[in-house]
């Protein structure tokens, strides 16, 4: 007499549809994360990290009381979420510059700008302007949501903020955030 074998229990996302492990590679991570850290958080660590940071008032109690410290519930919403029929939930795309300093095999640094498209700067000749002034290397590249971003070479996270705000004068200081150690805070 065989066992009835086991079914296989995958978890698919209720966001992107692809089983959830998949999900960091599917058309749409950051849209999925919400989802992720509320029904996969095993799968995912990282993204309670990120939660702690920008969507604590998303995240459910359980999650802010295993591991969030610090993080203000007087923290005034991000982002607008709408939640449409079916669990999906559509994200508004807020117009701002995220700046994050990377380090690659533990000494290049690169500095990663991205958003500056979403003020009508073309990211070429950001790209060329941004190389220009710092007189390094700077391209656009994809990143891992297959958006476009700006790579710099080197640390420049402390002048770029007066760079960006004198050249393109439609981006606001206040647009402008660094992500230091895991967290989104504003450059200014
Ligand atoms: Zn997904």
């Amino acid at each position: 007499m065989a066992e009835k074998p086991q079914p296989v229990r995958v978890l698919y996302c209720g966001v992107c549809g692809l089983p959830a492990e998949y999900c960091e590679f599917g058309p749409d991570f950051e849209k999925c994360k919400p989802w992720l850290i509320q029904n996969a958080p095993d799968l995912y660590p990282d993204l309670l990290k990120e939660a702690g940071a920008k969507d604590a008032d998303k995240v459910s109690d359980q999650l802010q009381s295993a591991s969030i410290s610090g993080a203000g519930s007087s923290k005034p919403k991000e982002e607008e979420v709408k939640r449409l029929p079916g669990g999906k939930i559509k994200k508004k795309e807020k117009q701002e510059v995220v700046i994050e300093k990377m380090t690659r095999n533990k000494r290049k640094c690169i500095t990663t700008v991205k958003g500056l498209e979403l003020f009508g700067v073309k990211l070429s000749d950001a790209s060329k302007k941004l190389g220009k002034k710092f007189a390094t290397g700077a391209s656009v590249t994809k990143g891992p949501t297959e958006k476009e971003q700006i790579d710099v070479q080197g640390d420049i996270f402390y002048d770029i903020v007066e760079f960006i705000t004198d050249t393109w004068p439609d981006v606001p200081e206040s647009a402008i955030f660094f992500i230091e150690d895991g967290k989104k805070v504003p450059a200014v």
